[in-house]
């Protein structure tokens, strides 16, 4: 049997979206399921609208995302002379011509012909004039006048497209440069793809590239067109759900495998099953589970997945994550081992690392405000005397291990009748400025007794200066 070749063919007009990794995810599955090789082509044919900037942050990306590609990235941009070659060869079995209506032309006879009630598809005026190549000629495919294309795809099942609703498409233009269409087969036939998987917006385009093959006399790879991905309202997707790029969602704090694990149930699934890990995710994925429907994106559901890879990811490796997220808040350079302590406080309450890293604030930073809400309610004159005797007996304790804090506050809760809940909100509003946190011991052993006792202080003075 032949490998499994596959291929992720992202134009550099732009940054990789969800949607382009979805794409590229699918491609990487099905090569890593059959131990295949994945091939990353940039096409880039288009000059003015292609940048260096969006090549290299595509490969950023992909690279962020794991899908790491075995062969390439190929440029189109590079193999025009292999273009040429296949262009030669259609030429000269007659089915291609060259083509001089000017451009202006071709315009007003489109639009006559759409005023007439008919397509506007190339009249084919040149299709028989024979010409030979000028300055000025394109070339253009002699689309078969009947007949019908169609394949199975290994998605939608079987496409067929009547003849006679396709034009005679050009295959390079005047200046040589060959268009998305022709380029796409002759990458497809010389890097030997096996298997075409892409969204379904190029549906159209593939009885198209088949009628290349055929003149070509080469065999098609295998179609699979994937459903696009819509928003929760089932319309394109906006900058407001989805349409960010992929090293945004890093910016924000999502971890790489939490974006792979939602993407690939995004129109698949394998059962119930909500989670994979990387290697299940190769061992189930097959395009025969993959929907016809559209994925429609649940930002939600992405947030869940990423606080859920969070509480996986070990300790060490958040301390490693988390700093990049540390910096705009003002905290630089923090210890490996307090940041692992942290994170361990923290990692089951964040649904993302920039989420984390504000949770994480209060320990690198004393309070300089205290919420409102908690601090009218916690923070009351009543509460100083307890304060202050919960500053005393922590400054003589002489370790703040967590078990020792437990059975200082259980002490004091046996001699002063209090309540743990009632001792221990105004310490905490007093420790981090909220009213939320993780456990009191915790954070107070994290923070170390010097830090808790400045903080308890500084909260007894501002209560005392509180204007009554
Ligand atoms: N360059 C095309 C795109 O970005 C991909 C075409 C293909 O996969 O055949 O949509």
């Amino acid at each position: 049997m032949t490998p499994i070749r596959t291929r992720f063919s992202p134009s550099p007009t732009g940054s990789l979206h969800l949607g382009g990794a979805h794409t590229a995810l699918f491609n990487w599955l099905i090569a890593r399921r059959h131990q295949g090789v994945f091939i990353l082509r940039i096409e880039d044919t288009d000059r003015e609208r292609s940048q260096e900037r969006f090549v290299e942050e595509i490969l950023d990306a992909l690279t962020w995302l794991g899908l790491q590609w075995d062969e390439g990235p190929h440029r189109q941009s590079e193999r025009l002379h292999i273009y040429h070659e296949y262009l030669d060869q259609l030429l000269k079995r007659g089915a291609a011509y060259y083509c001089d209506c000017p451009p202006g032309d071709l315009e007003a006879r489109r639009q006559e012909a759409l005023a007439r009630g008919g397509k506007p598809k190339y009249d084919g005026r040149c299709r028989e004039r024979g010409l030979p190549r000028g300055p000025d000629t394109a070339v253009r495919f002699k689309t078969p006048p009947a007949g019908v294309t169609f394949w199975h795809d290994l998605i939608k099942g079987h496409i067929a497209f009547d003849n006679r609703e396709l034009d005679d498409l050009v295959l390079a233009r005047a200046d040589g440069i060959p268009t998305y269409n022709f380029a796409v087969v002759v990458d497809d036939i010389t890097m030997a793809v096996t298997h075409v998987i892409r969204g379904d917006d190029h549906v159209p385009n593939t009885p198209r590239q088949l009628l290349i093959y055929q003149a070509l006399e080469a065999p098609p790879p295998l179609f699979a067109h994937m459903p696009l991905m819509l928003g929760k309202d089932r319309a394109k997707l906006s900058k407001r759900h989805g349409a960010l790029s992929i090293l945004t969602y890093r910016e924000m704090g999502f971890l790489p495998h939490a974006l792979n694990n939602y993407l690939a149930r995004l129109g698949w699934s394998h059962g119930d099953q909500e989670i994979f890990t990387r290697e299940e995710l190769i061992q189930y994925f097959s395009l025969e589970q993959v929907t016809k429907s559209a994925g429609l994106f649940d930002e939600e559901k992405l947030l869940w997945l990423n606080s859920h890879y969070i509480k996986e990811t070990p300790l060490p490796e958040l301390a490693r994550l988390l700093p990049p997220f540390l910096v705009p808040l003002g905290i630089e350079k923090p210890a490996p081992p307090y940041l692992e302590r942290v994170a361990g406080t923290l990692n089951i309450r964040s649904k993302t690392l920039v989420d984390m890293a504000e949770k994480a604030r209060f320990y690198f930073q004393d309070p300089e405000v205290y919420e409102e809400k908690a601090a009218k309610k916690f923070l009351t004159p009543e509460t100083v005397p307890l304060l202050e005797e919960i500053a005393r007996r922590l400054e003589a304790l002489p370790e703040t291990t967590e078990a020792a804090l437990n059975l200082m506050f259980k002490e004091l809760e046996a001699q002063t009748g209090f309540k743990m809940g009632k001792l221990a909100q105004p310490v905490r509003v007093a420790l981090t400025g909220a009213s939320e946190s993780p456990g009191l011991f915790e954070i107070t052993s994290i923070l170390g007794k010097q830090a808790a006792l400045r903080r308890i202080r500084r909260a007894v003075k501002f209560i005392r200066e509180i204007p009554s």
